[in-house]
């Protein structure tokens, strides 16, 4: 997963992007001021955005409004500062989904992240399932046909995207979006690689395949058991 994090306090910046990087393993791209997190939230693929209110160039709020009238339907979470709780109603107005108010604990911005991220996604629960596998967001374990399979970070996070979208076509390009931050050098050569790490891995605990190419078009994760409707 992919966040975009818009947040004029460097230290504060870069702690929280430390934490959703090394916690649930997701790609931060970091924006300083209004402006540049305006043009990368319309321009790049996220999965959520955390916004801070009061921001250089173009406030979180204008950011927020300018997005939402632009038809951008990402999950938003708000960073308020002391003093601006009378605004919230206008942020949940303005289409922000959730707020957090500074100073905040690492833990609940991440639990709240997470849980947006799902939410965006269609899925309430922390536990994903697919057929036989089971992806437990929380301890991020996964499991096929009750065993459990050890997978690398990169591994778990092209699952996890999967998970979220079974049956439909996954493209490598889309996964590279989501999965790497701005920094990465994209080579779709890097996502074949560990898609057929993580296959050999899921499959090697059934007889069944859990992840089929299609030829230039992508992956689609083999949602169902045999034999079922
Ligand atoms: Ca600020």
């Amino acid at each position: 997963m992919r966040v975009l994090l818009v947040e004029d306090e460097i230290r504060l910046a870069e702690n929280v992007a430390a934490a959703l990087r090394d916690g649930p393993g997701f790609a931060v791209d970091l924006a300083e001021d209004g402006q540049i997190g305006l043009y990368l939230a319309k321009d790049r693929c996220y999965d959520l955005i955390i916004l801070d209110l009061m921001l250089p160039k173009l406030d979180g709020l204008s950011l927020l409004k300018k997005a939402r009238a632009s038809g951008d339907r990402t999950p938003v979470l708000i960073l308020t500062a002391q003093g601006e709780t009378r605004s919230i109603i206008d942020l949940l107005n303005a289409g922000a989904d959730d707020y957090l108010s500074k100073p905040f604990d690492l833990g609940e911005l991440i639990a709240r992240t997470k849980a947006l991220i799902r939410r965006g996604k269609g899925a309430a629960h922390p536990m994903l399932t697919a057929a036989d596998l089971e992806l437990n967001t929380l301890e991020q374990s996964v499991r096929r046909a009750g065993k459990l399979i050890d997978l690398s970070p990169m591994e778990y996070r092209i699952l996890e995207y999967l998970m979220h979208r079974p049956r439909v076509v996954v493209s490598k390009q889309e996964l590279l979006e989501h999965l790497y931050d701005y920094n990465w050098e994209h080579h779709s050569n890097v996502i074949e690689a560990h898609v057929s790490n993580l296959r050999r891995k899921l499959d090697a605990a059934s007889n069944q395949p859990s992840i089929e190419t299609l030829r230039g078009r992508g992956y689609r994760l083999i949602a169902r058991r045999e034999g079922s409707a």
